[in-house]
């Protein structure tokens, strides 16, 4: 049997489903933290050259915990931020004083902890945030002009209501989100927060709730590695300086942070948009600049059991020296379904012939180039098709798997009304459960697997 592909040699398919699920195409579509990270308007982290951690504590404070924690971070010459709640500001004033008199950083996690949703109406979440911050305030402390939405919970409505008060929303990396409000083990934390650590990382901890007896003690493993490693602890405000400069509001909101530094790659102020395509069949990276090609470098990109992500990107971080096998610099990309970006090697040999776990791997002083010329924000293409190459069967799916390929059954899926959601190239239960009612509507094998049948009858080969 002659299979072809019905789509040519593009990223396109997958640039539909991106630009469906990101909310370009209407207005009721909730927007991805892309969007609110490229303005400025939510903060995750704060890529740096500097070994700078901001360690974040929420649901504060607690008259006992609340002090062990500021204690052990103080005796590392260290800084933390607290969110604080406003009720419980207000039942524990000292504990607040204290804090701030210490140097820490007290920042505003609502006046009682409602959890928003898309129904809560604006002047719900901005008396959340008023209320708290003049509660710290009648209690004498500075309140720093950052706001984290209980649960983490963001909206463009969120968004909007802090910015008229003052507030840009500070949530934190996702690999250091430590769960120890469900006190899931002392080692559990350590191990979250160690074997993350990054620059510019921003770490998700609890000083009030269930797991806070089980943070205390993990910090006494943390602090000491992270110190031995040569991080320093800082607020979000000292982290907040080192945002590289960008035209969104959120450098007027930013305020009190003072003025953003840029990144090397900043020094022509924006003077050229770069743009980068990638492609695998030739092995090159292809840099322009304002349209034009500019730059090309030889590349080494993933092996067909992990392939590189086809699909039109953008850089998101930008990291020195991450990490043992990542060269001397990393340009992460924001794929929805795991870690890929453009790094060096200690291996230069292995250019152009030994495969990488899907990331695009360049010679470190080629990536050293890069890393200088392009701002976060580039828009990064992969081309070829998400399937693989015309030639091979596709691979099959089944709950679990993640790519391209996924992405782009996921597309298929939501445009013919089976999938809600964003096309984030995950197979989830969500996924599945399209997969299922497509096959029952098309009388297929319900198995929510995908196999040759399902792509003929998705249209996606013939
Ligand atoms: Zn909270």
């Amino acid at each position: 049997m002659k299979r072809t592909w019905r789509l040519g040699l593009t990223a396109a398919a997958t640039a539909v489903c991106l630009l469906t699920s990101t909310g370009l195409s209407g207005e009721t579509k909730p927007k991805t933290r892309e969007y609110f990270e490229d303005r400025g308007e939510i903060v995750w982290e704060v890529p740096t050259e500097e070994k700078w951690i901001a360690l974040t504590f929420d649901d504060g404070p607690d008259p006992v915990r609340t002090p062990q924690i500021a204690e052990q971070i103080g005796s590392y010459d260290g800084k933390a931020t607290f969110f604080v709640i406003g009720d419980r500001a207000a039942q524990y004033p000292d504990t607040v004083r204290r804090l701030a008199g210490e140097g820490h950083e007290i920042a505003n996690h609502s006046g009682k902890h409602t959890y928003f949703s898309d129904r809560t109406a604006e002047k719900t979440i901005e008396d959340e945030i008023r209320t708290a911050k003049e509660t710290i305030e009648a209690i004498g402390v500075r309140v720093a002009p950052w706001f984290r939405p209980p649960g983490g919970y963001y909206s463009e409505r969120v968004v909007e209501s802090a910015k008229r008060l003052g507030y840009t929303l500070v949530l934190w990396s996702w690999h250091q989100d430590t769960k120890d409000w469900r006190a899931p083990g002392v080692a559990a934390i350590v191990n979250k927060v160690l074997g993350n650590a990054r620059n510019g990382d921003i770490v998700l901890f609890h000083d009030y709730g269930d797991g806070a007896g089980q943070t205390v003690e993990a910090l006494k493993q943390i602090l000491p590695e992270l110190n031995r490693r040569g991080f320093k602890f800082v607020t979000v405000s000292e982290l907040m300086q080192k945002r590289s400069r960008k035209d969104g509001p959120a450098d007027k909101a930013g305020g009190d942070a003072g003025p953003a530094s840029a990144l090397p790659s900043d020094k022509d102020g924006g003077k050229h948009d770069y743009a980068v395509v990638i492609d695998p069949l030739r092995n090159r990276l292809s840099v322009y600049r304002d349209g034009q090609l500019y730059k090309r470098y030889p590349i080494a990109l993933g092996k067909p059991e992990t392939p590189t992500p086809v699909g039109d990107w953008r850089i998101v971080t930008k990291y020195k020296n991450w990490g043992s096998g990542f060269g001397s610099r990393w340009l992460g990309l924001n794929v929805p379904w795991g870690t890929f970006g453009i790094h060096g090697t200690n291996r230069p040999h292995s250019i152009g012939s030994d495969a990488s776990h899907g990331c695009v791997r360049m010679l470190n002083f080629h990536v050293e180039q890069l890393f200088e010329l392009l701002p976060i924000g580039t828009p990064v293409t992969i081309v070829g098709h998400p399937l693989g190459e015309p030639h091979q069967e596709p691979r099959g799916l089944a709950k679990g798997d993640s790519g391209a390929d996924v992405m782009l059954v996921q597309s298929r899926l939501r445009s013919a009304g089976y999938l809600k959601g964003p096309c984030n190239g995950k197979f989830d239960a969500r996924t599945e459960q399209a997969m299922r009612r497509y096959e029952t509507d098309h009388k297929l094998p319900v198995d929510g697997v995908v196999n040759a049948h399902d792509y003929f009858a998705l249209g996606l080969m013939d």
